[in-house]
């Protein structure tokens, strides 16, 4: 059943716990292989029943990233992008849901006409030809598939069903399980406890899985007596249980793992040569600047998922890569939309650098936004508005400069008699909510001589989107001849992409969602300049 006899199947799970990172360990792992040589691709499965994580609210699950091709997917795969400086798509992210999907949809064509459709074989056969796929075109040396969830849980029984099996498919070579776990410190004992580990291990014994290797979360160092326990009761050579302190930055793990000798781990049990050394210059110049800023700079980030800042996790991400690229260290400062009003707003801002108002959905919080973006636009603090954000400065600046004042997005009012932000012609008969969205790439064209054009240096980009409303272009001119320029047009359908103000020192708003695209070897351009900006404009109030 495997597509290629040559790939390498490296599976990851956890156990003990959720929210052990075993979404770092597996980039960092991916980025130790890649600087060998190794070319490496990461999927995550999800063992949830959503098609896909387009519909839940952020605060469930955090921020929901979205590739290339429109797949809405786990936040997962903004870390392997990240790491990696590789585009992922739909086939790297794969739930429950999806899977049950296309096995009831192949039930109802009639492909397994007479049979009775079950769990095995049915599921995990679907399941395993989900994890093939990804290494179809022969393009990967390695395939990394993390399982998310927990040993254990009900719901991951038939991914770890069919993560055994891959074992038969493949041959013991070309297979390997890595299992997280947590090893604890008990305080009042003194001591880190290993039978959480043990009986974590056993579970998946159990399951008819034995780990390779063992990676150790913990919080002090393990001492080799401890490791040489785990090693013994859990069936695994004793350089196969791996610690995983935690680390300063998610960017430091690589490094940790590399001292750890995990990649050495791996490529031994997998039975490739490993000749060359990780070549990590890049990575590790990157982690120099980072550590070593030069100035800080305070960013006010306007949400209304404040609370859970994995919600806005590719946008934090990016202000690292864009800050470090400026050596500077970026302070966000948190500050929910609903909070916002008249009479604080000058207060809240007065030590800040940059104003970026983040994406959302749904009317709470929205005037707050607009207020935010008002004072930035008065006192030329750099402002940076994303995907809604944009849509709020394009409604602020009709309200306020336009003189429009009922101008509105839909999505707030349907009834505005100034429907700036619309629906699309051919988005007005959706009534379907999951993967409806104008989702994915699309390609924009920059106006020479704008800021936009300046950041990134060329004419043609291509950028993420995930959004259901639009500039309403019938008010264009309008807009364009009191002081807010369209300085991004997709070529195809006429879309405005990005707005900017050319008399404000840096206020730019981009229809599109650049932080998914920012990596640490490529920050972002727009990230990259709205920082500098922002330093900028720090320097300037302060020779005040
Ligand atoms: N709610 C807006 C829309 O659907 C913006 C979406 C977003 O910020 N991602 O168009």
């Amino acid at each position: 059943m495997a597509s290629q006899k040559t790939t390498k199947y490296i599976f990851v799970t956890g156990g003990v716990t959720s929210s052990l990172g075993k979404g770092i360990i597996a980039a960092s792992l991916a980025k130790l292989l890649q600087a060998r040589g190794f070319s490496v691709t990461i999927q995550k499965l999800d063992p949830y029943i959503n098609i896909d994580p387009g519909t839940l609210n952020p605060y469930e699950h955090g921020e929901c990233f979205v590739t290339d091709d429109g797949a809405e997917t786990d936040l997962d795969l903004g870390h392997y992008e990240r790491f990696l400086n590789i585009s992922t798509s739909q086939a790297n992210n794969v739930t429950t849901g999806r899977i049950y999907n296309n096995v009831i949809t192949k039930e109802r064509e009639g492909a397994y006409l007479g049979k009775t459709v079950q769990v095995i074989p049915h599921i995990t056969d679907e399941i395993k030809r989900n994890i093939y796929s990804v290494a179809e075109n022969n393009e990967y040396d390695i395939v990394i598939t993390e399982i998310g969830g927990c040993v254990g849980d009900i719901e991951s029984l038939p991914f770890i069903e069919a993560i055994r099996q891959v074992r038969w498919d493949v041959g013991s070579n070309n297979y390997l399980v890595i299992n997280l776990t947590l090893v604890p410190y008990l305080k009042a004992a003194g001591e880190l406890k290993t039978k959480p580990t043990q009986h974590a291990v056993k579970q998946l014994l159990e399951s008819g899985i034995q780990p390779d290797i063992l990676v150790c979360r913990t919080e002090h160092k393990l001492p080799h007596d401890i490791r040489k326990k785990i090693a013994q009761f859990c069936n695994v050579n004793v350089n196969s249980v791996i610690e995983a302190m935690d680390a300063d930055s998610i960017y430091d793990v690589p490094l940790l793992m590399r001292k750890e000798k995990l990649d050495e781990r791996v490529l031994a049990k997998l039975k490739l040569s490993h000749k060359i050394e990780p070549e990590l210059t890049q990575w590790k110049d990157f982690l120099g600047r980072l550590k070593n800023p030069i100035s800080e700079i305070h960013i006010a980030l306007v949400g209304k998922y404040i609370e859970l800042p994995d919600a806005y996790k590719s946008i934090t991400e990016a202000f690292i890569h864009a800050g470090t690229q400026n050596e500077t260290k970026v302070h966000i400062k948190w500050i929910h939309s609903e909070e916002i009003n008249e009479n604080n707003v000058e207060e809240l801002f007065a030590n800040m650098h940059g104003i970026l108002v983040a994406p959302g959905f749904g009317e709470r919080g929205i005037e707050g936004k607009i207020t935010a973006i008002k004072f930035a636009r008065e006192n030329n603090m750099p402002f940076f508005g994303i995907c809604l954000g944009m849509q709020c400065a394009v409604v602020e600046f009709a309200r306020n400069v336009l003189n429009l004042k009922n101008a509105a997005s839909i999505e707030m009012d349907e009834k505005t008699k100034n429907p700036v932000i619309a629906l699309m012609p051919d988005q007005k008969n959706i009534t379907l909510k999951g993967g409806t969205m104008r989702l994915g790439s699309y390609p924009c064209e920059l106006k020479k001589g704008t800021k936009a054009y300046l950041a990134y240096g060329k004419g043609k980009i291509n950028e993420r989107h995930r959004h259901r409303y639009e500039f309403n272009n019938r008010y264009l001119q309008k807009f364009e001849e009191l002081g807010m320029i369209a300085s991004g047009i997709n070529p195809d359908s006429n879309l405005v992409e990005i707005i900017e103000i050319p008399e404000h020192p840096w206020f730019v708003g981009t229809q599109f969602h650049p932080e998914l695209k920012s990596t640490v070897l490529n920050p972002h351009p727009l990230f990259v300049r709205f920082v500098k900006a922002s330093l900028e404009h720090k320097i300037l109030s302060e020779s005040n």
